[in-house]
């Protein structure tokens, strides 16, 4: 008879709300589709709990787990270390349990990086930012350390779009040679000649606002740029639409979060998980 194991690994996303959050759907695809008997469980955690609840990942032997609002910035003196982009971006939306240390990470640029390597490697290039938050500032983090040219920061708020402009030129250039710089969002931005790749980091264009129009002017976008937007709920926005017919490669903010997915589930159970699988797990959740 095989030996009996009704323990099961642990991994969890904290948040507040978290409800919604789709992201158990798309790894507990993955821990099903290669055999592993772990669970990945979405949990309410007020922000007054933060600490109990990371004590309690920590009692419980969790393997690890994800942060997302309001929890990225909080839970950093909870941890025992952190990667160097998370130190850099001062956020951390994944934890890593190794040995007995809790180790955070930052894997929403990451995931980005790698949605766009599949089209063009990113050195070199020249990076037009809409949007100066939480997603902003993990991309340009992780685009600067995979070596990209410069990096243009459109945000409404000044203050904020300076203060990630400050970080890519003061903590980021101590480690590579990224110029950024920031233009204040006023009207329909028009995109400099020679933008290599134009994101969307803003929440416009989010379920249920699906026909709401990021600013910029239209006639500005060139096919050869590559447009990306962070948006998953719909994949397919009114930008990613109008660049595609205008015959530029896109991204979508689907393959952004489950490029994060599998950057996590390869830190916690050191398995490559199939990211078709996990894309399908997500097409499911927001189809139905
Ligand atoms: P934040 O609240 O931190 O930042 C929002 C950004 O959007 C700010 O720069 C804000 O500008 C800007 N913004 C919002 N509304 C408008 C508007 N009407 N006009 C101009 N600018 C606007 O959010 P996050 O960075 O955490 O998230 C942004 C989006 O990215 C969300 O939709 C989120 O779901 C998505 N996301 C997707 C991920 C993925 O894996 N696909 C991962 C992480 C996030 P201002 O500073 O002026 O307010």
């Amino acid at each position: 008879m095989a030996e009996l194991n009704f323990k099961q690994e642990l991994t969890s996303v904290f948040g507040h709300p978290v409800a919604e959050n789709p992201t158990q759907a798309m790894i507990e695809a993955a821990y099903q589709h290669h055999g592993l008997n772990w669970r990945y469980l979405t949990i309410e955690v007020l922000p007054e709990d933060l600490g109990d609840a990371v004590r309690g990942m920590r009692a419980m032997n969790f393997r690890g787990g994800n942060l997302t609002i309001p929890h990225k910035v909080a839970v950093i003196p909870l941890l025992d270390r952190l990667s160097e982009a998370a130190e850099l971006m001062g956020a951390v939306n994944c934890i890593v349990r190794q040995g007995d240390e809790l180790v955070g990470e930052n894997t929403d640029g990451k995931g980005f990086v790698q949605s766009l390597r599949e089209l063009c490697e990113p050195a070199g290039k020249k990076v037009v930012m809409l949007g100066a938050g939480g997603a902003a500032r993990a991309m340009s983090v992780e685009l600067a350390l995979a070596d990209v040219e410069e990096i243009t920061i459109v945000n409404r708020t000044a203050q904020r779009g300076e203060s990630l402009v400050e970080l890519l030129n003061t903590k980021v250039r101590e480690k590579k040679t990224v110029q950024a710089r920031f233009a204040l969002w006023e009207g329909d931005y028009k995109i400099p000649e020679g933008t290599d790749v134009l994101i969307n980091a803003t929440s416009i264009g989010l379920y249920p606002d699906v026909n709401a129009r990021v600013p910029i002017d239209a006639s500005t976008i060139n096919p050869k740029m590559i447009v990306a937007d962070v948006i998953s709920n719909p994949p397919e926005t009114r930008l990613i639409k109008q660049a595609r017919e205008l015959g530029c490669n896109v991204l979508d903010g689907l393959g952004m979060l489950v490029n994060q997915g599998v950057i996590g589930f390869q830190l916690w159970t050191g398995v490559d998980p199939d990211p078709a699988v996990m894309r399908q797990a997500l097409e499911d959740v927001f189809s139905s």
